[in-house]
Order: structure tokens, then C-alpha cells, then sequence
């Protein structure tokens, strides 16, 4: 006997005021008959709110892999299933990747319902160029791998956009002060849709200065954007960069010379080392 599959929902849920879920997302959390949740107790609200009552389980990011076997078994007998995050639209910076992949390949129908994420709400009202842009998500934890991804972007001319939590707000702000200069156009949004929203704009190191002063701007949740680099900016630190690694190179080795001359002048490390070695 042929068993219609299911069909895999992504649904998009609110990153704060519970009032932006779509009413179509609330349909299909009522309508399915399986809800993977990051968090299952963090979404019961949520799920009460709509008057859902399919069961839920638990879909996190140390769980994903174990977890994507059952779910494809359940699609593929017939069953509905939403996936929701803890907070906007699932596999942005959250759980979802490796099911919709296993789903898609399978041939299981994945539809999307879309609503709110952060990134395009931060973007939406930043007033930075929104042609073009770069959504960078979280940058690493460790001081030196942020400042050297932060560096490898030294020269992006889209506009940037990272996710940030409270622990780290003022040593992203100053680590990016510290690389693309103090004088580069940046918006930070904080607890968009929330009771405390703010959006401050401003260059890097008076936006560094206002977190570092007021307590109050260092709590809940950010999206850091950062204006794109002008082509103008870009050349004259890579230049820069390239004459001191070149007076670096007289006196140590190359790779290290490049780590040197990047640190000092900001210019992105690999674009130092590359044209050199291949010009030997
Ligand atoms: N999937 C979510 C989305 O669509 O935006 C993102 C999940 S990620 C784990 C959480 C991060 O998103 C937070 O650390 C913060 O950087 C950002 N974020 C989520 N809600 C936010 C809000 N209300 N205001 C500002 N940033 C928010």
C-alpha cells in the first residue's frame, strides 16, 4: 500500500512579541501532527497560545543528527511535522540544517512560513545600505579566531550584519573598532519588538563609547550591522599593509611577517601573504 509522505514545515516564530505570529503559522502548529522544537519547554507557551496540541519533540543542535532518522521515518509514513526554533526562523543561527537537507533529499516537500527574523528586522531599520549584505551570524567565541574573521572582512563592501549576546556586545564592539577603525558607519538593534527596543547608529567608536558607558545597553539580545568598506578605505590600508609586511619580510619569515603586518595595520592577513608568495 502507498503511504502519502508528509510534508516538513519550517515555520518562522516571533523573536520576542508574540503577537507576530502570522495567523498561518498558527494554523499549521494547530494543523501538524508532530513538532520538533529547539526547546520543547520554551515553545509550550507559544504552542498553548495557539491552542495547539500536536506533541513535541526536541530538535537541538547536539541532538540533530540522532533525531533526523526518526523524523524522515515519521515524513515518509505520512506524518505533518513543524520545525520551529526557540526564537525566529529556524536554521538562521539556529537548528534545522541537517533535517530540511535529509528531508529535501529524500524527496519529502519542505514549504517555509515565513515571518520574523532578526537580521532582516535589525536591517529593515538601520538605514545602512540594504541592496546588498552579508549575514555573518555569530563570530567566534575566542578573542584571536574573532579578530581574525573580523579581519578577513576588513574590505567587504556589502553591508554586515552579526548576531551578538550580552556576554560579548563590548568585546565585539571594540574588537571591530579595532579592525575597521574607529570612524566606520555601524547600527546595533537590541531587543527588537521587545519593551526595552533600541536602535543606535553612529560611527564604531562612538557606538563602542555609548555601550561601554551605560549598563543598560549591554543586556539582552543584538544584531551588530557595520557599513561596508568604500573601495577607497580598502586600498589605502591594504597598502599600507603591504609596505610594512614588506619591511617586516627583511628581518623574519613571511607567515609570520603577514600575522604582524595585519595586526598592525588592519589589512586582511591573507591578502598580504597571498600576492607576495606568488610573485616568488
Ligand atoms: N533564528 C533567529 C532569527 O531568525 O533571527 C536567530 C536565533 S540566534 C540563536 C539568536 C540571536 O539572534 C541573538 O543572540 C541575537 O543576536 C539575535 N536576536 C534574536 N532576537 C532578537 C531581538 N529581539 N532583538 C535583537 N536581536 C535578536
Amino acid at each position: 500500500m502507498n503511504v502519502a509522505q508528509g510534508r516538513l514545515w519550517v515555520v518562522a516564530t516571533p523573536i520576542g512579541n508574540l503577537d507576530d505570529l502570522s495567523p498561518r503559522a498558527a494554523d499549521v502548529l494547530r494543523t501538524v501532527q508532530l513538532i520538533a522544537a529547539e526547546d520543547t519547554r520554551h515553545s509550550a507557551l507559544l504552542l498553548a497560545r495557539v491552542g495547539s496540541r500536536a506533541p513535541c519533540i526536541a530538535l537541538h543542535e547536539h541532538n540533530e543528527r540522532d533525531q533526523v532518522a526518526h523524523l524522515l521515518e515519521r515524513l515518509q509514513q505520512g506524518t505533518d511535522i513543524a520545525l520551529i526554533s526557540d526564537a525566529g526562523t529556524p536554521l538562521v543561527s539556529d537548528p534545522g540544517y541537517r533535517l530540511v537537507r535529509a528531508a529535501r533529499d529524500a524527496g519529502i516537500c519542505v514549504s517555509p512560513v515565513p515571518g520574523p527574523c532578526a537580521a532582516i528586522a535589525a536591517l529593515s531599520v538601520a538605514g545602512l545600505a540594504s541592496d546588498r549584505f552579508v549575514f555573518e551570524g555569530f563570530l567566534p567565541a575566542k578573542a584571536s579566531a574573532r579578530r581574525e574573521r573580523i579581519g578577513e572582512l576588513f574590505a567587504e563592501a556589502r553591508t554586515l550584519i552579526f548576531y551578538e549576546s550580552s556576554h560579548r556586545i563590548l568585546e565585539t564592539l571594540r574588537d571591530l573598532v579595532a579592525v575597521f577603525g574607529s570612524e566606520r558607519q555601524a547600527v546595533i538593534a537590541r531587543e527588537l519588538t521587545k519593551v526595552f527596543e533600541t536602535v543606535i547608529s553612529g560611527s564604531l567608536a562612538q557606538l563602542e563609547a555609548r555601550v561601554a558607558a551605560d549598563a543598560n545597553q549591554q543586556r539582552g539580545e543584538f544584531v551588530v550591522m557595520v557599513a561596508g568598506a568604500s573601495g577607497e578605505q580598502a586600498d589605502a590600508t591594504l597598502a599600507e599593509g603591504r609596505r610594512v609586511f614588506a619591511l617586516l619580510c627583511e628581518e623574519m619569515a613571511p607567515a609570520r611577517a603577514a600575522r604582524m603586518a595585519a595586526a598592525i595595520t588592519g589589512a586582511p592577513r591573507k591578502a598580504l601573504y597571498a600576492p607576495t608568495t606568488e610573485s616568488n
